[in-house]
């Protein structure tokens, strides 16, 4: 069951830009492994897979088993799909029925891949993924040769496809010598699996900040997030991006908009306060709009009294708290409004934009968190053009 009292449009177009801008950035070499954890950063898995693919995408990057199963159940065009943290060991034997590709980050999952390989007689695909100094996942240095002896006597039943890791905030300058320690000891891992005679074919380190900031890291495929989007990881990387260029014109472009309807108009008094307490006072006679959108849909309540929308193409202030359910906006200037009326909580109307990045409202809120809390039971619908 989805919600109705508002909707997400996805753009055709608006993907098919972030895309090819991708491209552009990352060169011809490295396949591009589009990363859709958490919904699709809110996107919609469902809706996203097939627009995806419908764009020539056939690789997908995603947290755990339970994601992977989404994006199969999505996907008409029998992509590859990624599993970049979590299996759970019940779930082991359908990820190898499946050729799921899946990150082997200790020893326990590599020892439970191959007695599940062995009883299923079939191959498990996976990705050694070696700890660089980023200290959360990753194959840790003192299991270093029982992995090699495992790998070694397990020949038949693993494909090993890659080598990889991730880096500890390439989006920031301050990480600097950090990541560059990491891109080093990455290397040298490499070498040392080699003379071991293990040799993956694909390696791997870039998210989308390392693959625009630190060519060489590109390697033999990317794992591509925030940017297919249309965001920056962070203003800095898109800073550091645009002052080597002449054309300072942001090449990304947002997919996503989102759209309501009012759902009631009242008139208000001078002299009385608007929704639950005292947030907000009229003070001189208003018109209020009732939206049916509040923090249950992912809308804050941090932008109470302090965010804008968009009706009639012009733009107009949300009043008082944001509701669970509902918000009120400020219409007083737009007598014209009436019920059911078009809202544009995110996107354009006229030559107004509203942007997700406007709601971080806190210095340290993140594109990546407020896109991927968006809820599931929002309808998405595809649009051709933003
Ligand atoms: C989320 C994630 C990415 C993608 O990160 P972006 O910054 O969104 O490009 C890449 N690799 C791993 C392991 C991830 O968890």
């Amino acid at each position: 069951m989805v919600q109705q009292t508002s909707t997400l449009y996805l753009s055709r177009e608006a993907l098919q830009n972030n895309l090819k801008f991708i491209r552009k950035v990352v060169g011809k070499r490295p396949q591009i492994s589009l990363v859709v954890k958490g919904n699709a950063y809110g996107h919609g898995i469902e809706t996203y897979i097939p627009l995806a693919e419908e764009l020539g995408m056939r690789h997908f990057s995603v947290f755990s088993d339970y994601e992977a199963k989404q994006v199969q159940a999505c996907s008409t065009k029998n992509s590859k799909i990624m599993i970049m943290g979590m299996v759970d060991n019940k779930n082991m034997s359908w990820v190898i029925r499946n050729e799921i590709e899946f990150f082997v980050s200790d020893l326990d999952r590599l020892q439970h891949a191959i007695k599940t390989a062995r009883r299923m007689k079939k191959k498990a695909k996976i990705h050694l993924e070696v700890e660089t100094g980023m200290n959360r996942t990753g194959l840790d240095p003192k299991d270093f040769e029982e992995v090699v002896q495992l790998l070694q006597k397990n020949k038949s039943v693993l494909d090993v496809v890659g080598l990889c890791t991730h880096f500890a905030g390439a989006e920031s300058i301050s990480n600097y010598y950090r990541i560059h320690r990491q891109i080093k000891k990455f290397k040298k891992l490499e070498i040392l699996f080699a003379e071991h005679g293990i040799t993956p074919p694909v390696k791997h380190a870039a998210c989308s900040a390392a693959s625009v900031s630190y060519p060489q890291t590109r390697m033999d495929l990317v794992r591509i997030g925030i940017i297919q989007y249309g965001f920056w990881p962070s203003d800095e990387t898109f800073i550091s991006y645009i002052n080597d260029r002449k054309n300072k014109k942001n090449p990304l472009t947002p997919i996503l908009s989102w759209e309501s309807k009012i759902m009631s108009v009242k008139d208000v008094p001078a002299g009385e306060f608007v929704g639950y307490g005292d947030s907000f006072l009229a003070n001189e006679p208003m018109r209020i709009a009732v939206v049916p959108v509040g923090y249950t849909n992912g809308y804050s309540r941090i932008l109470s009294n302090d965010s804008s929308i968009l009706v009639h193409g012009k733009r107009v202030g949300v009043i008082g708290a944001v509701n669970m359910n509902l918000l009120i906006i400020d219409v007083s200037q737009i007598p014209e409004v009436r019920k059911g009326d078009k809202v544009v909580l995110v996107g354009q109307q006229g030559e107004h934009t509203i942007s997700f990045a406007s709601f971080r409202k806190q210095k340290d809120a993140l594109n990546y968190e407020l896109l991927a809390r968006l809820p599931e039971n929002i309808p998405r619908k595809i649009i051709d053009y933003v």
